[in-house]
C-alpha cells in the first residue's frame, strides 16, 4: 500500500507490521517537519451512529478507527478508511492531527527519517461509564520515556494548564438514545489539545 507520492514517484510512507500494535505506517523517505502526510479518511457519521455501529463490540477490544471531527461528526475509518487508520499511537509522537474545514490531516511534527514509524497521540476521551481497568484495556506500549501507560488522555484534573476540549468528547451527551449500552462505546481519537 503506497501513500502520497512525490515528484520522484516514491511514496512518503508504507504500511507494514509494527512492533507497537498490529500494522503500522512507516516513512518510506525523509519527511520534512510540517509536511501534510495523509488525510484521515472514512465514513463520516454522527456520534450516535458511531456508537450504534460498534454497540456489539466487546468493550475489552481496544481497536478503534474512530476519530472525532467535532461535536457532530466522527470519522469511522473502519468503513472506507485509508492507510491513515493504521497509524499507531505514541505518547511522544512525530506527527500530529490537524483539523481544517472539518477534514482531518496527519502532519509531521518534526523531520522524520526513512524507516521510522509514524504516530500521533490518540488522546482517547474518558467517559463516566468506563470500566475501572480502562487504562489497562487501552494500555500504551509506545516505549517512550514519557509514556503515560495509556492511550487515554489524562483525567481532567491532571491535565494542568491545558484546555480539555478533546478529553470532554467522550462524555455522555443529552442526545444519548434511551437503552444504549454505555460500556460498549467505542473510544475515539481526537485532535491534539494545545
Ligand atoms: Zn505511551
Amino acid at each position: 500500500m503506497a501513500g502520497k507520492t512525490t515528484a520522484r514517484g516514491t511514496p512518503l510512507f508504507k504500511v507494514r507490521r509494527s512492533r507497537v500494535h498490529g500494522r503500522g505506517v512507516f516513512a518510506a523517505r525523509r519527511i520534512r517537519k510540517g509536511t501534510r502526510i495523509v488525510e484521515y479518511l472514512g465514513d463520516r457519521v454522527s456520534h450516535r451512529e458511531a456508537d450504534q455501529r460498534y454497540a456489539d463490540r466487546d468493550e475489552r477490544d481496544n481497536h478503534t478507527f474512530l476519530f472525532i471531527v467535532d461535536a457532530r461528526t466522527v470519522i469511522d475509518a473502519g468503513v472506507g478508511g485509508n492507510d491513515a487508520r493504521f497509524i499507531n499511537h505514541s505518547c511522544n509522537p512525530n506527527c500530529e492531527t490537524v483539523i481544517e474545514a472539518r477534514r482531518v490531516f496527519i502532519e509531521a511534527l518534526r523531520t522524520i527519517q526513512p524507516g521510522e514509524e509514524l504516530h500521533y497521540d490518540y488522546q482517547l476521551g474518558r467517559s463516566r461509564d468506563d470500566p475501572p481497568d480502562v487504562d489497562e484495556i487501552y494500555a500504551c506500549r509506545c516505549g517512550q520515556a514519557n509514556c503515560r501507560g495509556t492511550m487515554l488522555w489524562p483525567p481532567k484534573k491532571k491535565a494542568k494548564g491545558r484546555t480539555t476540549a478533546g478529553a470532554q468528547r467522550g462524555r455522555r451527551s443529552t442526545s444519548e438514545p434511551a437503552g444504549a449500552t454505555p460500556a460498549a462505546k467505542r473510544k475515539r481519537a481526537s485532535r491534539p489539545v494545545r
